[in-house]
């Protein structure tokens, strides 16, 4: 699905010099390299605060402790999504309020919103699935008209811009009052082990999760809140520096093999290419077809035999994972239902040469004409 291996020689001039430079100096944690990709990021998103952490999971994890919810609350987020979105949900007590996703974007639906909406509700959290945004002017709105805080999910799609009606542009991630997001190393912007980060333009909110994400800690041994341990490592933060100047290099690489993809299978009345949506670029995260009347089982058969990987995300929804049976939620999602079993992702990595590229398309095609 990805060829971090090819990636990683192309950037090995680099990288191994750092890693001698870090090791020599024995600066594992906190060091110049996590400031500084501190400040090269927020750069890059255009965004006043950027708070590195341990990985993305922790990153959400830390972005809902620092509102202030009580146990009860309730949290509004697409049941159409990595487990990780909805699990720190249930982990901290709150109660995740699964709505359905558009069957385009695949994203959250706003229309789903209103009917979500209870007096326990507190947030929202969107995610910007397989790297395009969710519709982030319909979300805010609801949210301002609500009073809810709105935590993207943006492990996915960073880089990503979202377009406002205004015609004003801006990164996915930076619009709601706190964005999160993954460098875990199949991820568009990937370190070498785990790592994630968390953004806002709050001051306020930056001080809370600052201090959530290091031992609730104010100042050295006083510690004013519950936290947690999250740090990004030195040495990933120096890889994540190195790939932090080629990342719109590397969305430009995923977009052209996307292209590829869609004129390979375009018009074929079995599959939906991936929906461009008019207020979002696409960092394609994943590259995913919809698959009309094809056995999906019998695809994924057919390409394992001819060697190309393919994969499911997601198979199983949030609100059928036995982790939430006891909220006995009544979900009636069937737009959700009916993608767990029609989605199927392509190969999708910033390597892709043609002859694979024509490789896949020929195989998927010939599956699909003989299906
Ligand atoms: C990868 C991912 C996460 C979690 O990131 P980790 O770094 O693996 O903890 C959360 N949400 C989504 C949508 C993801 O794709």
């Amino acid at each position: 699905m990805v060829d971090l291996v090819s990636q990683y020689e192309k950037i090995k001039p680099a990288v191994l010099p750092l890693i001698e430079d870090i090791m020599s100096k024995a600066q594992f944690i906190n060091g110049p390299e996590v400031s500084a990709f501190k400040n090269e990021l927020q750069d890059y998103l255009g965004v006043k605060h950027v708070i590195p952490c341990a990985n993305g999971t922790d990153a959400l994890q830390i972005s809902l402790m620092s509102l202030g919810l009580k146990p009860g609350d309730e949290v509004i987020t697409p049941s159409f999504t990595y487990i990780a979105t909805t699990e720190v949900i249930a982990l901290l007590g709150l109660k995740p309020i699964f709505v359905e996703v558009d069957p385009k974007t695949f994203c959250i639906d706003p229309k789903a919103l209103a009917n979500a909406l209870t007096s326990k509700t507190k947030a929202i959290v969107p995610v910007h699935l397989y790297g395009q945004s969710a519709d982030m002017e319909s979300i805010m709105n609801f949210a301002k008209a609500n009073n809810l805080f709105v935590v993207e999910d943006n492990a996915q799609a960073i880089g990503s811009e979202y377009i406002f009606r205004s015609g004003k542009k801006q990164k996915t991630g930076t619009i709601g009052d706190i964005g999160c997001t993954s460098f875990f190393p199949s991820k568009n912007l990937g370190c070498f082990g785990d790592g994630g980060a968390i953004c806002t333009n709050n001051d306020e909110l930056a001080e809370k999760l600052k201090m959530i994400a290091n031992h609730g800690q104010s100042k050295k041994y006083h510690h004013d809140v519950v936290g947690c341990n999250s740090r990004l490592d030195n040495l990933q933060a120096g890889v994540l520096r190195i790939k932090l100047r080629k990342l719109d290099d590397y969305i430009a690489a995923r977009r052209r093999a996307a292209v590829a993809y869609d004129n390979a299978f375009q018009g074929n009345p079995n599959i939906d290419i991936p929906y461009r949506a008019s207020n979002s670029t696409h960092a394609f995260h994943q590259y995913t077809l919809k698959l009309n009347g094809v056995s999906r089982d019998g695809l994924n058969k057919h390409l394992t035999d001819k060697g190309i990987p393919s994969m499911i995300y997601y198979p199983i929804p949030a609100h059928k994972q036995k982790m939430f049976a006891h909220f006995d939620l009544e979900c009636d999602l069937p737009v959700t239902d009916e993608l767990t079993h029609q989605v199927i992702s392509l190969p999708m990595h910033t390597e892709l040469e043609e002859d694979q590229l024509n490789f896949i398309t020929e195989e998927v095609k010939a599956y699909i004409n003989l299906d």
